[in-house]
């Protein structure tokens, strides 16, 4: 079964006097335990598809399915709590909490949205920490530790509540290139650890590192599908 199905998805913005068709007609299928990358220039609608993928926003027309969900079908509040117990994010500029510790920026979704007690909490953190190499930095604050490291901490937070899924929008476009490499690395490799699914974008074709499937994005149309996997494509 496809982890996320999407057939015919339409967005339109209006902007004032002006529609603005971001999404034109996108079909396309991500299997479960795979390394997606959505590729294309700014403006061409990466966000706004992450954005749908991951229900923070609804469709002007077509169908998506994730996890067997018809997600476009879920309220408001139904959407939260899919979101919440099937899909991890990883943004552009970190969004980590600066108040909170390394270690509590990880735990944060845990004491948000499961029944963990302390110690299973702390077990499920510290060993998400050492899979990104943190383990050493976890009573720092996010302004104690470089954009690398805090866009691992984000990756571990994504992944602390074992969704399915782990949407990361730009999350390599606040590095300088070597650690965009890295990250991109990082989550491939927890990607082959957890089997959870990785669908990330950026606009620069050189950062797609080690994804398997890249979709290329066009002006709210998709204009390619190269699969990189050894007997496909
Ligand atoms: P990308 O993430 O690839 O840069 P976006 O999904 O942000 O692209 O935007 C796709 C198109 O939709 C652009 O033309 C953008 O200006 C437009 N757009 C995005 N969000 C809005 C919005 N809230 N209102 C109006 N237009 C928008
Ligand atoms: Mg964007």
């Amino acid at each position: 079964m496809n982890l996320v199905k999407a057939r015919g998805i339409r967005k339109t913005y209006q902007a004032g006097e002006v529609e603005v068709q971001a999404l034109k007609d996108l079909s396309f299928e991500i299997e479960p335990a795979s390394f997606v990358s959505f590729v294309g220039p700014s403006g061409s609608g990466k966000t706004t598809l992450l954005n749908l993928v991951g229900c923070l926003d609804r469709p002007s027309g077509g169908s998506l399915s994730v996890a067997g969900t018809d997600v476009f079908s879920l309220g408001r509040a139904d959407g939260a709590t899919f979101r919440g117990r099937n899909i991890g994010f990883v943004f552009q500029d970190f969004n980590l909490i600066p108040v909170l510790s390394v270690f509590e920026n990880v735990e944060y979704p845990l004491l948000m949205a499961s029944s963990l007690g302390a110690k299973e909490r702390r077990d499920r953190v510290e060993s998400l920490l050492e899979m990104v190499g943190m383990t050493d930095q976890a009573k720092k604050y996010p302004n104690q530790v470089s954009g690398g490291q805090m866009q691992r901490v984000a990756i571990a937070r994504a992944l602390v509540a074992d969704p399915k899924l782990v949407l990361a929008d730009e999350p390599t476009a606040n590095l300088d290139h070597d650690t965009a490499y890295m990250v991109i690395d990082l989550m491939k490799s927890m990607k082959e650890m957890k089997k959870t699914t990785f669908i990330f974008s950026t606009h620069d074709p050189k950062i797609v590192g080690e994804a398997e499937i890249i979709y290329t994005l066009e002006d709210g149309t998709l204009v390619n599908r190269e699969d990189r996997r050894p007997n496909h494509g």
